[in-house]
């Protein structure tokens, strides 16, 4: 099987944590029945999600994705083939960028705020690869 490892970023507006919820509950029922593992990134007014799979699922996932209305401006930051998953144990793991020391989140600012949608696809990969390796949490001991 191809391993794909593909990155996105979206703008999302008035939505609530019950959506992000939902959104979440939804991916993990499908990502589990379609072998996709991954993260998504929530910021105040984005979304960034690394989707990893076979490349028929992770495609179709993106389909349905793009389609999806509580999001908009849906931008492939990556897309290829790699050899090893990076968050092998989450069908959608949900990191708040709120959450994450700042001392991680300051290496990725762009003119002082952090926006996903304007981050290279190097720094995204960086950020990324820094997530999937846990104690990025400011609240974990
Ligand atoms: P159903 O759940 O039956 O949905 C049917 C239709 O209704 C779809 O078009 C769906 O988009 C829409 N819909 C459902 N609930 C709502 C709602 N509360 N508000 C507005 N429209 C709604 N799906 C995954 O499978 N894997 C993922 O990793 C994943 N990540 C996502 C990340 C983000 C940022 C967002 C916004 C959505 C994500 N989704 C993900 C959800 C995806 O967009 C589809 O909603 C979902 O895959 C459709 O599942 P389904 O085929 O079982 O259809």
């Amino acid at each position: 099987m191809n391993l794909t490892r593909l990155v996105y970023t979206s703008r999302h507006s008035d939505l609530v944590m019950e959506d992000f919820d939902q959104i979440l509950m939804k991916s993990r029922r499908n990502n589990q029945r379609d072998h996709i593992t991954g993260a998504l990134i929530i910021t105040d007014t984005n979304f960034m999600q690394l989707l990893e799979g076979s490349r028929a699922a992770v495609g179709q996932c993106l389909m349905r994705i793009a389609q999806d209305r509580r999001h908009s401006e849906v931008q492939i930051v990556s897309c290829g083939d790699v050899q090893h998953r990076l968050f092998m144990e989450w069908y959608m793991h949900l990191i708040m960028a709120s959450r994450v020391k700042k001392e991680i989140i300051s290496m990725y600012l762009i003119g002082g705020v952090f926006r996903p949608d304007q981050m290279s696809e190097f720094a995204v990969e960086d950020l990324c690869r820094t997530l999937s390796e846990g104690n990025w949490d400011s609240e974990a001991a």
